[in-house]
């Protein structure tokens, strides 16, 4: 990339310092928690308008959408704008809806996890329609994504399947510490069922109890999260046994159902099929008729349309030398003088892009993962802008490589 045009987007970013931080500021400053997020995508969409984005609406679920240049190569930029809740016993020394600055940090539900990198899509893609007009070799669509902490993957499912927008290349605003972050673990729900005869707790001997039946399947399960070993750079799986159901006629009797509800992160090497697999097979060694199944993730986006679909999320990771991991590399030297790459222990919506569709995917955004959904979420401001011209430059970055 010619240093004349780098430095031209680059100073763009600095003239429009003020106007970034203002925008990440009225961005926390609207209360955006999933499903309720009606508002922040109407001023995202406005915005995106007077920003001069060649396009910008809410799709049919309610994500927002903006969109600039017409080129073949299409590049999709990422961020949910739904915020987890803030919760009684959260110990805010700010406000969480204030937008507060002091000392060059901005504190606030979501400068975490994960308004910034939506405020560095949007001012970024004001600086390049300013700078090139109409003459761009790609399209980018900034997306503002709704109910990813309900049910991370479907809104960008949802956007390439109901409403046709193929992305070639994604990149996500998931917090990475400015790093280049080309992977995650996959994830799943299961449950597993069995079922036993209920009789009245005073002739206990005539019944059989479903909950003694999990028992044994449960204190295995405990030791396979043990056992599970990891695979660089994603580390190991895991298995938590997040919920436990019984019924039985009354409290007086013996229970005749039970469900455990699993939440499964998987590694490298680890999908559906290994997953039911090992669980059968605790089943069997116990000869127990319990049944493993998958359930359906489902919910209602702000604008009542509803959705579900299965919970199962696979696992995706890119080579450093992958042309996108590769560009994201020399985009952030540009940027900041350095680049390093990392992976995310949490789940983001590249489950759907990379994991389901095989659609190449990174993350670059501000912010440190580990204190998203807490009362620590703090944003260095500066971080912002050297994110913001990660953004404006990436682009013309990623088209030298995937040209030659
Ligand atoms: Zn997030």
């Amino acid at each position: 990339m010619e240093n004349s045009i780098i430095e031209k987007l680059f100073n763009a970013v600095e003239a429009e310092r003020e106007n970034l931080f203002s925008l990440i500021q009225r961005l926390i400053q609207i209360k955006s928690y999933s499903g309720e997020e009606q508002e922040i995508v109407e001023f995202i969409v406005s915005k995106m308008k007077e920003y001069g984005f060649d396009e910008a609406y809410h799709d049919g679920f309610g994500n927002a959408i903006g969109r600039i240049g017409n080129g073949p190569i299409k590049i999709m930029y990422d961020a949910h704008v739904d915020t987890v809740k803030v919760t009684e016993t959260e110990n805010w020394v700010h406000p969480p809806f204030g937008g507060e600055i002091e000392n060059g940090k901005m504190y606030g539900r979501g400068v975490v996890d994960e308004k910034p990198a939506m405020a560095g899509f949007m001012i970024s893609g004001k600086i390049l329609k300013q700078i090139y007009g109409d003459n761009f070799p790609f399209t980018l669509y900034a997306v503002g994504s709704v109910l990813e902490e309900d049910a991370d993957g479907y809104p960008l499912y949802h956007i390439i399947q109901d409403e046709g927008i193929r992305p070639d290349y994604v990149v996500l605003g998931e917090p990475t510490n400015l790093k280049v972050n080309r992977g995650q673990r996959g994830r799943m729900e299961l449950k597993i069922t069995v079922t036993g005869k209920s009789a009245h707790g005073a002739h206990n001997q005539k019944g059989i109890n479903a909950i003694y039946k999990m028992q044994p399947i449960i204190a295995d399960i405990e030791k396979l999260d043990k056992k599970l070993k990891p695979k660089q750079p994603l580390g190991k799986g895991s298995i938590t046994v997040s919920q436990v159901i019984s019924k039985a006629p009354s409290t007086c009797s013996v229970s005749d159902y039970c469900q455990i509800h699993l939440d499964r992160r998987m590694t490298i090497g680890e999908n559906k099929n290994t997953v039911v697999k090992e669980l059968k097979e605790i089943i069997k060694k116990h000869k127990s008729d319990a049944k493993v199944s998958i359930p359906n993730v489902e919910g209602t986006s702000w604008k009542g349309t509803k959705f579900s679909m299965e919970a199962y999320f696979p696992t995706w990771v890119y080579d450093e030398k992958h042309p996108l991991v590769d560009a994201a590399m020399k985009t952030s030297k540009a940027a900041m003088g350095k680049a390093k790459s990392g992976v995310w222990s949490f789940s983001t919506n590249g489950v759907a892009t990379a994991g389901l569709f095989g659609i190449p995917t990174i993350g670059f955004a501000p912010s440190d993962e580990s204190l998203s959904h807490s009362s620590k979420e703090v944003l260095v401001l500066n971080d912002l802008l050297k994110a913001t011209k990660f953004y404006a430059l990436f682009p013309f970055e990623l088209m030298e490589r995937i040209e030659r």
